[in-house]
């Protein structure tokens, strides 16, 4: 089956549910059983890892239909849903790690995850060292004996680099770590963590999946070897999606092929023409033939997402408010992956720990949302406009 047809029917089955095109909401924490034979074999089957009904926690058909989904697309052996993206890669994280071991995180990732890194796991035992995104098979020279984890993140946060993910992970497994990835940029249509050697791979369906930014979730999934312990710490710490959100998730994904694809041609258009504009001083899209990462991209990717930055040469601050402050269809504010635009400053706090940005001017992070290229094309030029003239 194809993928785009595959987003449409996952998790549905309208004829066991009176014709209803779209599978019922569950809401449920108690389960009740019919006898106590039904009972013990419901408990039993738990034990054998079925996707039982037997507590809200547990798994519903509403969790199920949205966790067999995403293992599905991505292509791992099952996953779990959390209640936004930064717990499914705290999840992920405590499943492979204990005191005593050591961590190597990509530097540019996104910034929570590195605060969870700084914070909670150096407070339970876990050392983090920070590594280039760009070091490629070099990764084995920082390997330590108690090195657990891998985590990467392509492209990196708010300066878009590209890992070579085939080759850390050659190393790392070689090694007997586990690979992490945080997925999101691509959603699981562009690319494919477990064909390229990722153990667990995250989702903040917050951003793609769900598409509307009206929602926090966030997924795992994992290879049937990874699959034990991230159940089970999952399970330990208590954590699933609200029904709702599962549901209205499931909803966004019915359309993310077509979105996605919209996502993307706009982006390109968007990245070109700011390649033209004398304000910009570089635009850091994967997409463009004269990025950095572009061949690890097209090597690896299977598409861009509309998710980019781009550097403006030095500005004062009354400038970058003259511009920010008055944009008619970008918002300013964090997530992305809705349906609508978003243009953000990068805060230099987190930027000058960052080995590849080398920049001089303010770096501004931009979601090309769904609205016609054209009127967000002449948003920017009104924007740069306000920019000059605050000059
Ligand atoms: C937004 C984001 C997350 C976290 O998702 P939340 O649902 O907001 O917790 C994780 N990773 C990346 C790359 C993100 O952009």
């Amino acid at each position: 089956m194809q993928e785009e047809t595959r987003l449409i029917v996952e998790g549905r089955d309208p004829h066991r549910y009176h014709g209803a095109v779209n599978l019922p909401v569950y809401h449920a924490s108690t389960i009740l059983f019919p006898t106590l034979d039904a009972h013990d074999a419901a408990y039993e089957a738990r034990k054998r890892d079925e996707q039982v009904v037997t507590y809200g926690l547990a798994g519903t058909p509403t969790s199920y239909a949205l966790e067999n989904a995403v293992a599905a697309l991505e292509g791992g052996y099952r996953a779990l849903v959390y209640p936004s993206g930064l717990a499914a890669i705290a999840a992920a994280m405590l499943a492979c790690l204990k005191a005593g071991d050591h961590v190597l995180m990509v530097d540019s990732v996104y910034e929570p995850s590195r605060m969870l890194c700084d914070g909670l796991l150096r407070r339970f035992g876990v050392e983090t060292t920070y590594y280039d995104p760009l070091v490629g098979a070099g990764i084995k020279a920082l390997l330590r004996p108690n090195t657990r984890v891998v985590f990467v993140e392509a492209p990196g946060s708010l300066t878009f680099e590209m890992q070579d993910i085939p080759a850390i992970a050659a190393v790392a497994h070689a090694h007997g770590a586990l690979v992490i990835m945080d997925n999101t940029w691509a959603s699981p249509l562009l690319f494919k963590p477990f064909r390229h050697g990722v153990d667990l791979s995250i989702q903040a369906g917050t951003k793609y999946l769900a598409g509307h930014s009206d929602l926090l979730i966030g997924t795992v999934s994992a290879t049937k070897e990874a699959w034990t312990k991230l159940r089970e710490t999952t399970r330990s710490l208590g954590q699933g999606a609200g029904p709702d959100d599962i549901n209205l998730t499931l909803r966004g994904m019915r359309t993310l092929a077509v979105r996605l694809a919209r996502h993307q041609a706009s982006a390109m258009t968007l990245a070109e023409w700011l390649l033209g504009r004398p304000e910009v001083a570089r635009v850091i899209y994967p997409a463009l033939p004269q990025d950095s990462g572009h061949a690890i991209w097209k090597r690896d990717f299977l598409g861009a997402s509309g998710l980019f930055a781009f550097e403006l040469h030095p500005a004062s601050r009354a400038q970058l408010s003259a511009m920010l402050d008055h944009m008619k269809l970008f918002g300013m504010g964090y997530s992305w992956g809705g349906f609508e635009s978003l243009l953000v400053p990068a805060r230099e706090e987190r930027l000058k720990h960052r080995l590849h940005w080398d920049g001089k001017g303010p770096l501004l992070r931009i979601h090309v949302g769904l609205e016609a290229p054209s009127d967000l094309i002449e948003d920017l030029a009104a924007g740069f406009e306000r920019l000059r003239k605050a000059a």
